[in-house]
């Protein structure tokens, strides 16, 4: 079995980069040689369509996967499955139907780790999976933090960017004190910087609070990242700065896990 290490990246503030974060650190770590699945945990299927997601009709997405679990009826992971334009890149998509979970888990038994229950029960070959959550501090959110060993949030470099980070802090606290004790958080990444006194007053306050805990690699402010969304392709796929960027932010998170040998 593969000793596949599961990473969440989370903030319950909006619009920070979480989504081009865990496209592009997972297409990095691809390039690497490392196999990646990415789950789209948000029912804005940002994620999916920044990937081309289509829908077909034999394809299911992670609602299914969980309702599955839910009723305890069989599912197959595989059917989930997509490749991605990204070497070594597949992703389970999802879509505006998973903003109905926080109705069906509602009535589920151990609801938090439905999405854990899929991971073991599929013991799959990767040696990354990385979760892209929603903007929401609720039970989706949940069930990427039971899931996870390790955390990742990105904060934009701006105004009130800190505010709700305690909050996200305090749940993740108390995930590793009941649910999953061995989730830990891997680091904050600064998004959106540029030249401003805000931007630079941000990266401090970081610092200062999370010390090692920030990531040395900070990610710039660039249309580039929006024109990626727009032709579904990857930062890290072409030449340009912000792609580099998150090249350098996979080198330091694949160094952090270096007893993952490459295949
Ligand atoms: P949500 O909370 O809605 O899921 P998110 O945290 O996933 O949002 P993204 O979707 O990654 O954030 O980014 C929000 C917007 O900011 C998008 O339009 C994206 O293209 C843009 N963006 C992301 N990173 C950068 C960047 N480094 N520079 C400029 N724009 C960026
Ligand atoms: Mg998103």
């Amino acid at each position: 079995m593969k000793n596949t290490k599961v990473i969440a990246i989370a903030n319950q503030k909006g619009g920070v980069g979480k989504t081009t974060t865990a496209v592009n650190l997972g297409a990095a770590l691809g390039m690497k040689g490392y196999k990646v699945l990415l789950i789209d945990l948000d029912p804005q299927g940002n994620l999916s369509s920044y990937l081309g997601y289509e829908y077909s009709e034999d394809q299911i997405t992670i609602t299914e996967l969980m309702l599955s679990v839910v009723h305890n009826s069989f599912f197959d992971i595989y059917k989930s499955i997509c490749n991605s334009e990204a070497n070594h890149v597949d992703y389970i998509p999802a879509d505006i139907n998973l903003s109905s979970a926080e109705l069906f888990l509602a009535q589920a038994l151990s609801r938090e780790t439905v999405l854990k229950r899929i991971l073991i029960k599929e013991n799959l070959e990767y040696d990354y999976i990385i979760i892209d959550c929603l903007p929401s501090l609720g039970i989706l959110l949940m069930n990427a933090l039971a899931a996870a060993d390790s955390l990742i949030v990105p904060v934009q470099a701006q105004k009130f960017a800190l505010d709700g980070i305690n909050l996200l802090l305090d749940v993740t606290q108390q995930m590793q004190q009941t649910l999953n004790p061995q989730l830990k958080l891997a680091g904050v990444v600064v998004t959106m910087t540029d030249n401003t006194n805000m931007s630079k007053a941000v990266i401090k306050q970081l610092k200062h609070q999370f010390n090692d805990k920030l990531f040395s690699t900070h990610i710039s402010k660039s249309v580039s990242a929006t024109y990626s969304t727009y032709t579904e392709k990857a930062l890290v796929l072409y030449k340009n700065k912000l792609g580099q960027e998150y090249k350098s932010l996979a080198n330091e998170i694949a160094v952090s896990y270096t007893h993952l040998t490459l295949p």
